[in-house]
């Protein structure tokens, strides 16, 4: 990918914009860009630099981006609203072409990251709700004030407010550009032995720090999750790259597969409420540790129709009207709104799952349940707003340590919004 229209390879120390930023390390990438902490010399503060591909389609989706930010970054309440901030916009010419810029606020790690870094255990629950609680402010602020659909949240598009001075992490900054490059070695030719050694030797040494970016400490039980307590959990929404209007939309296949929404599967039409089920997946998946779920293409069935009996394996049988409306409904349902080749079902609803399998006590898995399920409505007008969803109880429960529930002391530091 570090061709003619692909990526644009960086160096520590690199200059953009005519020397203002300067490449620090490499934060992450995804199938668009790379991201770069960057030092910005004229507000000698740290940005994320997204240097996206230079091909004409990776130019215009940055357009598009930018865009969309812009009209949301304007706004001065921004910050309060969990919901990345850009600071600013430019070309830069390098051998492989033309790059678009975009220079945002820096933030700390995903949540992918978070739950690779708890083990895949699954969160304390007061953990997810401050997480959720943050995620849905953004998604009410996209929803009620712009009219704008995100249609990629998934848990790599939600970053952690970063707790750390870059400055002062110069192991991680050392190793970060070695590990995360998207495909190797930049030069695209052999992986030198020298690199190779340093390579493991960075593996080696980030598999003992990971995650201290944004977590602080914790125990080092390679049996139980890690212990996230004192940890501040602060997020924001970042990757605006398939973001739309709901008035003005582009795609009818959205949604990262996981996070899809049975409407999209459908070509039903969609709304802001496929925010809200690929929200509901990752409360899920920030609980259990586990992808709600994750289709899988069979003897004679696709993957699509794999993930309409995963969803209806959880949550009962689809509505005969939900499942004929849809451009795509005759390849899989019949005219009884059955499932044409998967014939067989077993029903596993949600608070069983959640005892059984994740050894959820029977009130948590109630009370989580209630608060998922109404998200997973197959009928999307019945799926709460962000809006709505924000004044749900399970989010204004908190835990203290011995386990016993105080209802309605404050989130920490995130202050509720009455009758917003
Ligand atoms: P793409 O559109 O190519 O998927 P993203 O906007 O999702 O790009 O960014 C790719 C990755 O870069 C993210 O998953 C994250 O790890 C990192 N990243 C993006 N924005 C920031 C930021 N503002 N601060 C820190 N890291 C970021
Ligand atoms: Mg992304």
């Amino acid at each position: 990918s570090y061709r003619k229209g692909g990526y644009h390879a960086v160096r520590v120390g690199d200059q953009f914009a005519g020397g203002r930023f300067i490449a620090q390390r490499k934060l992450g990438w995804g199938q668009f860009s790379t991201v770069w902490l960057a030092y910005d010399t004229s507000t000698s503060a740290y940005v994320a630099l997204k240097i996206q591909k230079s091909a004409a389609q990776f130019v215009q989706a940055a357009l598009h981006e930018i865009d969309v930010l812009a009209s949301i970054s304007n706004d001065v309440d921004v910050n309060s609203k969990c919901v990345v901030q850009l600071i600013d916009h430019f070309k830069h010419a390098g051998p492989n072409g033309q790059h678009l810029c975009m220079v945002l606020e820096f933030l700390g790690d995903s949540l992918l990251r978070l739950i690779k870094y708890n083990r895949y255990k699954g969160l304390p629950l007061n953990k997810v709700r401050e997480i959720c609680h943050c995620i849905l402010l953004g998604l009410d602020y996209l929803h009620r004030e712009h009219g704008i659909i995100h249609t990629d949240l998934k848990p790599e598009n939600v970053l952690l407010i970063s707790t750390i001075d870059p400055a002062k992490d110069p192991v991680r900054s050392e190793l970060s550009p070695i590990l995360e490059r998207p495909e190797g070695n930049i030069n695209g030719g052999v992986t030198s032995l020298i690199e190779k050694k340093l390579k493991r030797r960075a593996r080696r040494a980030v598999a003992k720090i990971s995650g201290r970016n944004a977590l602080l400490g914790g125990n080092e039980d390679p049996k139980s999750g890690r212990n996230l307590d004192g940890i501040d959990v602060r997020c924001k929404v970042v990757d605006f790259g398939n973001a739309c209007w709901a008035d003005k939309q582009f795609a009818e296949e959205i949604q990262t597969r996981q996070y899809r929404a049975p409407e999209v599967i459908l070509e039903a039409g969609y709304s802001f409420s496929v925010d809200m089920w690929s929200f509901a997946c990752i409360a899920f998946e920030l609980a259990t540790g586990d992808m709600l779920f994750t289709p899988k293409v069979g003897q004679g069935f696709s993957e699509n129709e794999d993930h309409l009996a995963l969803m209806m394996e959880l949550l009962g049988k689809m509505p005969r009207k939900v499942a004929i409306a849809g451009a795509k409904s005759k390849d899989f349902f019949d005219r009884h709104g059955d499932l044409k080749r998967i014939r067989r079902l077993k029903f596993w609803p949600l608070s069983k799952l959640l005892v059984e399998r994740y050894k959820f006590s029977e009130s948590d898995a109630h009370e989580f349940s209630e608060f998922v399920l109404p998200l997973l409505d197959f009928t999307p007008e019945k799926r709460p707003t962000a809006q709505k969803c924000l004044e749900h109880p399970w989010l204004k429960k908190m835990e203290n340590e011995s386990g016993v529930e105080n209802v309605g002391v404050g989130m920490s530091n995130l202050k509720m919004e009455p009758g917003k």
